[in-house]
């Protein structure tokens, strides 16, 4: 059975994605599931979705925990323990990353056992605000990755599954999938399918004891006041708002005002200050400054973000 698992931000396509690859497994023949996992639904935040694939019925249900090729769509996810992208990544795992760095690099940097796979990051876009959609190059690569999905059974998911955007959406799609899936002929069939898991040796864990606690600690305090400060969703951020000082003219009622995060705050000076470990990165802020002065900046080519948080 494949089970492959694709890691993305909400907005990146990641769902898309499942969709067409499942399909065009099915064109081949195959038993699928594929489904998407979200935490908040939000433009930005890391997501996941996965694919299941077998010749004959799957009884597995559930999120996949030990896949056999993980699909990384945005390379700042794997730094980030909320994304999990890692978990269950062994030798027999391939990892396929779209980024800029070589795949020696991420080995190391990972210390990964298996097989590490780079998409190459596509140049400069001509809108910053875009987030990158590459939903339909996912699917191509991990088409081509599986080796057992022809071009025509990917391409005929595609034009299924995209349908409802229109043709000029369909025909968009289809020129980049085709390259994706060329660019990776080499490493065509480099995922093996990993052993179906049968239910006949499953042991029942033994009784475990959880201790009585207080409703204020065992409960989830859903009604409590103040907690959105507890979610660090500076880490939903593909772009940064960077202030350039030269440029700002220090009214901060316009961008402190729109920011719908109440993550711009005023210094003693007058002067807006941004923090980072709360700015989800949705620049509402550069378009509304009416002098221009916030740059969105690509969140892999900004400085730390600790070196920078409140210092505008
Ligand atoms: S709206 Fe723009 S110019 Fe005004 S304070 Fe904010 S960043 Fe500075
Ligand atoms: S990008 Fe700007 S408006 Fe959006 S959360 Fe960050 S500071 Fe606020």
């Amino acid at each position: 059975m494949y089970r492959i698992r694709f890691h993305g931000r909400g907005g990146q396509g990641m769902k898309t994605a499942s969709r067409i690859l499942g399909t065009a497994f099915f064109n081949e023949g195959f038993e699928v599931q594929d489904a998407p996992r979200y935490g908040a639904e939000r433009r930005g935040a890391p997501i996941f979705a996965y694919v299941r694939a077998a010749r004959r019925a799957i009884y597995e249900r559930g999120v996949i925990r030990h896949p056999d090729l993980v699909i990384v769509a945005d390379e700042t996810l794997v730094a980030m323990p909320a994304a999990a992208v890692l978990q269950g990544v062994d030798a027999h795992c391939v990892v396929l990353i779209h980024s800029r760095e070589p795949a020696p690099v991420w080995q190391h940097r990972l210390n990964l056992a298996g097989p590490v796979v780079i998409l190459p990051l596509a140049e400069e876009r001509e809108d910053r605000l875009a987030l990158r959609q590459i939903g339909t190059a996912c699917a191509a690569a991990a088409a081509r990755l599986v080796g057992v999905v022809a071009w025509t059974a990917l391409e005929q998911a595609l034009r299924d599954e995209l349908a409802a955007l229109g043709d000029a959406l369909v025909e968009a799609n289809l020129g980049p999938a085709r390259r994706v899936y060329d660019f990776l002929s080499p490493q065509q069939g480099c995922v093996a399918p990993g052993p179906v898991v049968a239910a006949e040796g499953y042991v029942r864990p033994d009784w475990v004891e959880l201790a009585f606690e207080d409703a204020r600690v065992s409960a989830p305090a859903i009604h409590a006041a103040l907690t959105s400060e507890q979610v660090q969703t500076g880490q939903w951020r593909t772009l940064r708002p960077v202030i350039d000082c030269a440029r700002c003219k220090g009214c901060w009622w316009v961008c402190s005002t729109f920011c719908p995060d109440g993550a711009i705050q005023v210094d003693e000076s007058g002067r807006p200050r941004i923090d980072y470990a709360h700015c989800k990165g949705c620049m509402v802020c550069a378009a509304q400054c009416p002098h221009h002065a916030i740059e969105a900046i690509p969140e892999q080519d900004a400085p730390p973000a600790e070196d920078e948080r409140g210092a505008k």
